[in-house]
């Protein structure tokens, strides 16, 4: 049975969620009515203020420097973590 305490079951959530975001971003890029891609709110992807492990927003691919994210609206801190983590 899973438990999801394990980082795979995290990850196919982030996925989810990103593939979810990015389909509905999709649309309305093609529909001229939005940008290529819209960002998650910080709740929507499950954002807090401290790392998960060693994960955290400054390993992270979608992190910009100095608080910046690809995927989540608002500044994120370096120690920061989210579900999208990737
Ligand atoms: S963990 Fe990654 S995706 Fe999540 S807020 Fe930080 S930089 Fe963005």
């Amino acid at each position: 049975m899973s438990d999801c305490k394990n980082d795979g079951c995290g990850r196919r959530h982030a996925l989810t969620l990103f593939w979810a975001t990015a389909l509905a971003s999709g649309v309305g890029a093609v529909l001229g009515a939005g940008p290529a891609l819209a960002k998650t709110s910080q709740a929507a992807a499950g954002y807090r203020n401290s790392p998960k492990g060693r994960q955290s927003c400054a390993n992270c691919s979608w992190f910009e420097a100095p608080a910046g994210c690809g995927v989540v609206k608002g500044p994120v801190s370096a120690r920061g973590w989210c579900a999208l983590w990737g």
